[in-house]
């Protein structure tokens, strides 16, 4: 039998199911098997490894991920796929579907039933592009024991995931991922191995995790929060950019201004300039300045 990877399968697929695509479900899949054994070849994926998939579709990466890995669990929102999913895939035995959605599932519990017996977990995925940051917050958030992360993304999010300091898609999505994990891209991806084609290029970020974080953080919501203030008008220095947000603006220039010093920033930087560590500097200076 062909791959599901290819236009001929997949087209009898959903002929076969009269099968219409979602575009709110970010629903573009994937027909070109080599795209997909370029990244399984990067992710070293073993007969030892358990992945978990978000959305397998119609099982295009899921059939080449069970090929090679102990167990894959794929979990997909869409109800009507799953029928398909249990046909296309009907030849795997190590392949567990669940429909849900991915940002309500239970994950910790998933994996500690799933995966009591592989060497590493990976997750692998061509993302829904308009819950791709939503999805991998939710998935580092929680601190689960995944090793690593193999993620198809639009290409815009991909380039603020993987950016450095002083450069246009450096942000607070960049920091927040730098926090967690080593970032970077492994792959660009033409719209053409698509279908149907996205509006978008899309891009394949490899996330490794951290053992621990790059910086020592009590709350993490709130030190994402400090800063995503530095981004709010990337043209306005630090200091002005953290009279709007501090205290609803109640807070005294100067008394910003004196916290910011403290921490070792000058307070006429632009946020686009500043580290994940002075960041933390500046996170942890602020929680003396409270009240
Ligand atoms: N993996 C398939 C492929 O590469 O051909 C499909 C990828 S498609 C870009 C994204 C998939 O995610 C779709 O199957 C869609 O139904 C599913 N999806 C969308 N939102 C989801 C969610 N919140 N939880 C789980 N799956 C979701």
């Amino acid at each position: 039998m062909k791959d599901i990877a290819t236009v001929s399968r997949t087209k009898e697929v959903l002929d076969k199911y009269g099968f219409t695509f979602k575009k709110s479900l970010g629903q573009n899949f994937l027909i070109d098997v080599n795209v997909i054994h370029s990244v399984l070849d990067k992710a070293g994926i073993t007969d030892r490894t358990g992945v978990i998939e978000v959305g397998p579709g119609i099982g295009s990466l899921t059939e080449q991920l069970a090929k090679r890995a102990r167990k894959v669990v794929a979990f997909e929102i869409d109800q009507r796929l799953i029928p398909v999913l249990n046909d296309t895939l009907s030849a795997y035995d190590n392949i567990d579907l669940i429909n849900e959605d991915i940002l309500k599932a239970d994950i910790r519990t998933v994996i500690q039933e799933k995966f009591q017996d592989v060497d590493d977990i990976v997750v692998v995925a061509n993302l829904p592009y308009y819950i791709t940051t939503p999805i991998l917050m939710n998935f580092l958030m929680q601190d689960l024991p995944i090793n690593r992360y193999y993620v198809m993304m639009q290409k815009e999010v991909g380039d603020r995931i993987s950016a450095g300091p002083n450069t246009k898609a450096y942000g607070s999505l960049s920091i927040a991922i730098d926090y967690y994990t080593h970032a970077k891209t492994v792959q660009q991806v033409p719209k053409t191995v698509f279908m149907p084609a996205p509006n978008v290029d899309s891009i394949i970020v490899e996330l490794i995790k951290r053992e621990t974080p790059v910086v020592s953080i009590d709350n993490e919501e709130q030190f994402f929060k400090l800063t995503r203030g530095a981004f709010q008008q990337r043209r306005k220095t630090i200091l002005n950019n953290y009279m709007l947000v501090f205290e609803d603006g109640k807070k005294k220039k100067q008394e910003i201004s004196e916290m910011l010093q403290s921490a070792g920033i000058d307070p006429k930087r632009r946020g686009e300039s500043l580290t994940t560590g002075e960041f933390a500097e500046i996170y942890n200076k602020s929680k003396e300045y409270k009240g």
